[in-house]
């Protein structure tokens, strides 16, 4: 069984109740759905498939929705696309405009009154060069300096430049409530700059009452890497969007920053996800190429959470195919990672509460005992999580009666989530935890497990720690 998560994005290709099927059979472990490119009603019959499915496997499955955030996009062409070449002139302008290869507009009303004489703007992943020549009122003349195609919604970046977009814009309002009213689990917010761009948001569930979503600061600009300390403070997690990162910042540099993000959210015990190009060459192809695997397999070695799967599997001729890739580049690379060194680390850590100390000494007996498994009987999730974050070799059985919190484990390294009954006194906690991961780990007579979590019932806190021993027939 892998530890590293997968995040799998849902898009034309992989739109098919069997398909999801067999991307979570595959090792798909969240399914995502980027509002950048899917409207309410395409998410609306995904996240009902997904609950189906939750149901019929009986497992659960995280949901994360990812917003706009505050980005330019280009408004619609008429034919999907155009091609710009190299020395030409065009205008991009404040209001639509009909768009075609001499004119077009963005969803930002301000654009031109920003812009500056010598401002680069890229488009197409960084493919396509303009150059501003002049900002008037209305519109700024640019001026082509590497030519390609352009297509409708694509993503305009000002090189170097913040431009004063509203972090919440009215779209990402409406997503924001949208995933609300889903109960979805994860929301990833795009363009992060700042903490207080995480805040507004958390500031909207809580002014509506929602304390479940946990919120992933995508980064992918230079601000939100100055800013990486507060922002990752303020999350729930982070990801290295490598796609924008890599137009924001020197592409040479994406390891350097793949590494820092991933190794500041292991200092403050947040998720840390790793996106995009993982396995590119498989929207065309069955195979990946050498360098993907490496890449992945070099993803792990970083210590992160979870992989994020986009292109592969939402326009990919292959979306399971790509998955079960992934899963077995995982395998392999955690065969390999070093668990001993990394218990090292966690004797520097500072042990200032309960759960901490617990989840240490959990960790500790696993270890020494060689466990076959943690069993973290858990109301929100977050003795799981801890024991997670120390990236420990035995495998978490991270169990609890809600499927909210059971869906948000479900992108934590090394824990399996399953929802179960409710019990009513320790005894049934023991017993019923015992037979979950025997079921779950095969386990059989004389295999040790160890079990912790909150005692009486009602006490919320991680407060408790036993070891068993596997005895099938008592
Ligand atoms: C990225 O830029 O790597 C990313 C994951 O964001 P998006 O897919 O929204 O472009």
């Amino acid at each position: 069984m892998k530890k590293t998560k997968i995040v799998g994005t849902i898009g034309p290709t992989s739109f098919d109740k069997n398909i999801i099927h067999e991307m979570l059979d595959n090792g798909m472990d969240v399914v995502r759905l980027n509002l950048s490119h899917a409207s309410f009603s395409f998410c609306d019959k995904v996240i009902k498939m997904i609950r189906e499915l939750e149901e019929e496997l009986n497992r659960p499955i995280g949901i994360m929705l990812d917003l706009d955030g505050p980005s330019v996009r280009l408004d619609k062409f008429i034919e999907g696309s155009v091609n710009l070449e190299e020395g030409k002139e065009i205008k991009i302008y404040n209001y639509p405009v009909i768009c075609n290869n001499t004119q077009f507009s963005v969803n930002y009303e301000n654009i031109s009154h920003e812009l500056v004489s010598g401002d680069t703007l890229l488009l197409s992943d960084g493919k396509v060069i303009l150059e501003v020549v002049e900002s008037l009122n209305d519109y700024a003349l640019l001026k082509v300096i590497a030519g390609g195609e352009i297509k409708s919604n694509q993503t305009v970046y000002v090189r170097n430049k913040e431009l004063k977009l509203p972090f919440i814009s009215d779209k990402d309002h409406e997503n924001i409530m949208y995933a609300i009213k889903k109960n979805v689990d994860f929301l990833a917010l795009s363009y992060v700059r700042d903490e207080q761009d995480v805040l507004e948001v958390t500031d909207l569930l809580i002014e509506n009452e929602n304390n479940h979503i946990n919120l992933i600061a995508k980064i992918e600009n230079n601000s939100a890497l100055n800013n990486l300390d507060e922002i990752i403070k303020v999350s729930d997690g982070v990801m290295v969007a490598r796609g924008d990162l890599a137009i924001e910042v020197s592409f040479e540099k994406l390891p350097y920053f793949q590494k820092t993000i991933l190794s500041k959210a292991k200092e403050y015990e947040k998720v840390g996800i790793v996106a995009t190009d993982f396995l590119m060459s498989m929207e065309e192809n069955p195979r990946p190429s050498r360098s993907e695997i490496s890449d992945i397999y070099n993803a792990v070695m970083d210590g992160c959470d979870a992989i994020l799967l986009s292109g592969e599997t939402t326009i990919g001729k292959y979306p399971a195919l790509a998955v079960d890739t992934l899963t077995k580049v995982i395998l392999s690379a955690e065969e390999d990672y070093d668990y001993d060194d990394n218990l090292m680390d966690i004797f520097e850590n500072k042990l200032d509460d309960i759960t901490s100390n617990i989840a240490y000494s959990v960790l500790l007996s696993a270890t020494k005992l060689n466990a076959k498994c943690i069993i973290a009987n858990t109301y929100s999730g977050y003795t799981a999580s801890k024991i997670s974050q120390t990236r420990c070799k035995t495998p978490i059985l991270g169990l609890s009666p809600f499927y909210e919190t059971v869906r948000l484990l479900t992108i934590n390294y090394g824990v399996y989530p399953k929802k179960t009954v409710e019990c009513k006194s320790a005894d049934t906690i023991l017993k019923m935890c015992t037979k979950e991961a025997i079921k779950t780990f095969d386990l059989v007579d004389d295999d040790i497990v160890i079990i912790t979590g909150g005692l009486p019932i009602s006490n919320k806190n991680t407060n408790f720690m036993e070891i068993e021993v596997i005895e099938k027939e008592a």
